[in-house]
């Protein structure tokens, strides 16, 4: 096992820790965490001969997941990786979920319903109270309504839970805020039934199901022997539920990794908690800690501790590097958004330029607060010509024309689901008004029957009551549903059956018709169909079959890949090496890129106007910082417009501090790279076009070509953990700075 060679002593540890006794990986950034846990899976594999589908490994994201299946490959192959049952938790309960739904009551055939899809729901259940609601002037958004389900559920509170918790014993006063919690509480459990009917299962029942199925049926215990949570300080009290209950039977073998400091999900009712609850759940369970980071040189890894230090609350950590010290970090100030956005352009292109080929776009990442930051950015890369994705962003399965298309398929796989067939009769349009469509979802309800089957009645002829107008009205969809169902059932796949919807309902034509930029949304349309094929060709990497004999069609997991995707996993990756990224930093989690830029880091923003948790604000910073592994450019706008108004802006209060106690660890100046030039560099070395040789030769040719300062020995490469793969042995001289704060 060469692999064990590449940990250092700390990780080498972790990875060979007894497999029954649970184990907790907790570490600062960039220290391996990830690697550690891999490594771990190969190792349980290769050395214990755990077969690997008995192995549960969750990720926070399914980008984490591919990322992670690509490096596991390198180590056990891609037979074995394919096998491992890796993904999210998300991802994890609908894979199980689909074979043995029948213990928990649901079909399998359920459809996830995505968050548009629930706002629709409750929508449409606000209605029913909205006499009440204006009698008594309440406002109450569907938005409002669908988060406080979800935290509801995601500390795993029943409605009637909710309704009781919020009872208090009544009084002659009424109380708003009381009433909102009594109709809230209301809505959920109409919200339920309403999901149940549909056959259709929500993100917080995905896994509130999951933990039911794990926990009440005992052949589940038997389909996984150890289970590998990464990001633990994120999940949330279901999510630690669910890990409980699929580790405990397997008698403890569990292991996770995380970092307090990194705790950014609050918001989402994530429990840092969890990890104190766990070494309750699990008494033998240890803790190994890691101190290490290879990321980011030491420059960058001292202004980002500076940074999170300033939380007093904050347990200390000894977080350590031996990569060099490297440029300081940049921090910049603009008069306004547009200055910073053009500054931000120019810089990458500089850069770029100067490092004569060696960086890509693709080594760049800007990370924003709040994706409506990317505005100001897009156009100013758009003007200097540099092409950028956008990761996190406005979700892919979430645009107008994918939801439009996937509806249609939706319906085919689950009849009963009610939010794709009020979506899908209305495309193109048919004249079928919102009222009628009400009608026929009440007559549905009153008969027992799905909206769709009471359509199906209605165009057969088999209800005399309905108009002929109504009649020829319905006649297309229901032709469009039938031919797509019998296709379907004749094994057609997924990007075929789009195909032929967009000729069934004229799709181009309608999006010409009512889109004026309708080609880019047509090009989205291409896009899926490709995700489709990809879906047909490798369906195994998205959801592995489980050993009970039933197969999952095609159509339904290329659906629920959709359902279970975001941007990221959408993006080739051939595409994020040619492009700047642009992300939120929650979606940034995990990742790392050579030159990372914080613009808009400014009270308002960093913390967020609308927190109630500072401090989860300011870790959100150390968290977006410590992403960067050779340069770091921080900055800020005095104004900047935010609604539409021009508002004057303060540097954030996080980094005014950091400064103060600190000086000197961010600079105005932007270095003309006498050091990065050589850290930057290094940190590309694995590349194989990036071999020592070219690089020297790049860098020969950069200084006679460009006039600068550089007072280092001019043929030194400073060493860094990628070098070792080109044979460079450490060197002495390497600044090494330790941090305890
Ligand atoms: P985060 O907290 O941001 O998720 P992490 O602790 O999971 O970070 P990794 O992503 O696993 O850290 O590792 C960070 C980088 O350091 C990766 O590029 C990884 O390959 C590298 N790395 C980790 N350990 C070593 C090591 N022992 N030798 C060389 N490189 C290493
Ligand atoms: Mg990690």
């Amino acid at each position: 096992m060469q692999f064990l060679d590449s940990l250092n002593a700390a990780q080498r540890k972790a990875v060979l820790h007894d497999p029954q006794t649970p184990l907790q990986i907790l570490a600062g950034p960039g220290s391996g965490k990830t690697k550690v846990l891999t490594s771990r899976i190969a190792y349980l594999i290769l050395e214990h001969g755990i077969p690997p589908s008995s192995l549960c490994a969750v990720t926070f994201t399914n980008k984490a997941a591919n990322e992670m299946r690509e490096r596991l490959s390198k180590l056990i192959g891609k037979q074995k990786t394919a096998e491992v049952r890796m993904g999210t938790f998300h991802a994890l309960c609908a894979l199980f979920l689909r074979k043995f739904s029948k213990v928990v009551g649901i079909e399998g055939n359920f459809t996830i319903c995505d968050t548009e899809e629930s706002k629709k729901v409750i929508s449409g259940l606000l209605k029913r109270h909205k006499e009440f609601l204006s009698s008594s002037d309440i406002t109450l958004k569907e938005g409002t309504v669908l988060s406080l389900i979800s935290k509801a559920k995601s500390k795993s509170m029943s409605a009637k839970d909710f309704i009781a918790e919020h009872s208090k014993p009544s009084t002659s006063n009424f109380d708003p805020e009381e009433e909102v919690q009594r109709i809230v509480g209301t809505i959920y459990g109409e919200y339920e039934k309403s999901l149940r009917r549909s056959n259709s299962l929500d993100f917080d029942d995905l896994l509130l199901y999951g933990v039911r199925l794990f926990s009440e049926h005992s052949p589940a215990t038997n389909w996984c022997m150890h289970v590998l949570v990464d990001e633990f300080q994120d999940t949330n009290v279901t999510q630690y539920e669910l890990m409980r209950a699929i580790a405990l039977p397997t008698n403890g073998c569990v292991t996770v990794v995380g970092d307090p400091d990194q705790s950014i999900y609050g918001w989402r009712s994530a429990e840092v908690g969890n990890l104190a609850r766990m070494r309750k759940d699990f008494v033998s369970s240890q803790q190994i800690l890691l101190e290490e980071n290879y990321r980011s040189t030491a420059a960058i890894l001292k202004a980002s501790l500076a940074i999170v230090s300033q939380d007093k609350s904050r347990i200390q950590k000894t977080l350590l590097t031996s990569n060099p010290s490297g440029t300081v970090p940049v921090l910049r100030s603009f008069p306004t958004e547009h200055a910073e956005a053009e500054f931000i352009a120019v810089e990458i292109k500089r850069i770029v330029a100067s490092m004569g080929g060696v960086l890509r776009w693709g080594d760049f990442a800007i990370l924003l607060r709040f994706s409506a930051l990317s505005r100001a950015i897009e156009s100013a890369l758009q003007k200097e010509a540099i092409p950028s994705i956008v990761l996190g962003g406005h979700k892919f399965f979430e645009r107008l024309e994918i939801k439009d298309l996937l509806s249609y398929l939706q319906l085919v796989d689950n009849p009963d689901f009610t939010p794709a067939l009020t979506r899908a009769i209305g495309v193109p349009p048919r004249g079928i008004g919102e009222k009628s469509v009400q009608a026929l979802v009440s007559r549905a309800e009153l008969t027992k029957k799905s909206v769709l089957g009471v359509i199906e009645l209605i165009y057969d002829a088999k209800q005399p009551d309905v108009k002929p107008a109504v009649k020829s009205k319905i006649g297309s969809f229901v032709k469009t549903v039938r031919v797509l169902r019998k296709l379907a059932s004749e094994g057609t796949s997924p990007a075929d059956l789009v195909r032929r919807l967009l000729d069934l309902i004229e799709y181009e034509t309608h999006l010409k018709k009512t889109q004026p930029e309708w080609e880019s949304r047509w090009e989205n349309v291409q896009e899926l169909i490709t995700f489709a094929s990809d879906i047909d060709n490798d369906g195994s990497s998205v959801a592995p079959e489980v050993e009970s004999g039933v197969k999952d069609t095609p159509l339904r997991l290329f659906l629920q890949a959709s359902m279970l995707s975001s941007e990221g996993d959408k993006q080739s990756e051939e595409d994020s090496k040619e492009k700047v990224t642009i992300s939120t930093c929650h979606a940034a989690k995990g990742l790392e890129w050579p030159v990372v830029m914080i613009p808009a880091v400014e009270q308002g923003t960093f913390p967020f106007y609308r927190t109630d948790d500072v401090p989860e604000e300011r870790r959100l910073l150390y968290v977006a910082c410590t992403r960067a592994q050779s340069l770091l450019y921080l900055s800020h706008a005095s104004k900047r417009k935010v609604g539409g108004e021009t508002k004057t802006k303060e540097i954030s209060e996080f980094v005014a501090a950091a400064t103060k106690e600190h000086p000197g660890i961010f600079t105005a100046r932007t270095s003309q790279f006498p050091h990065t030039e050589r850290t930057v560099i290094s940190k590309v070395l694995d590349r194989p076009e990036a071999k020592e040789a070219e690089v020297t030769r790049r860098m020969t040719e950069f200084r006679r070509t460009t006039r600068h300062e550089d007072t280092s020995e001019r043929n030194e490469v400073s060493w860094h953990p990628a070098l070792a793969v080109a044979g460079v042995t450490r060197k002495t001289n390497t600044s090494t700075f330790v941090a305890s704060s």
